[in-house]
């Protein structure tokens, strides 16, 4: 009985926890504009990534090919 808790355990953190994947507010550099400007991150593991369909507040181009300078989060 001991050891089927012990797997079901196991199963459930691997299936809550794939990856340490979360959404952020960051700063992220505009190509268009050449701006920084705020916008929604996903980092997922190492990579941090603008998360798609977000548009620049200044010149409105989307910021799909922006990068991500850096993220705004409680340390
Ligand atoms: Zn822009």
């Amino acid at each position: 009985m001991r050891l089927n808790e012990y797997k079901e355990g196991m199963t459930m953190a691997i299936v809550t926890k794939p990856q340490n994947k979360f959404e952020s507010k960051g700063y992220v550099h505009c190509p268009i504009c050449t701006h920084t400007v705020e916008a929604q991150v996903v980092v997922a593991g190492r990579t941090a990534r603008v998360k798609p369909g977000q548009k620049c507040p200044r010149c409105s181009s989307t910021l799909d090919a922006a990068y991500v300078l850096r993220l705004e989060r409680a340390a």
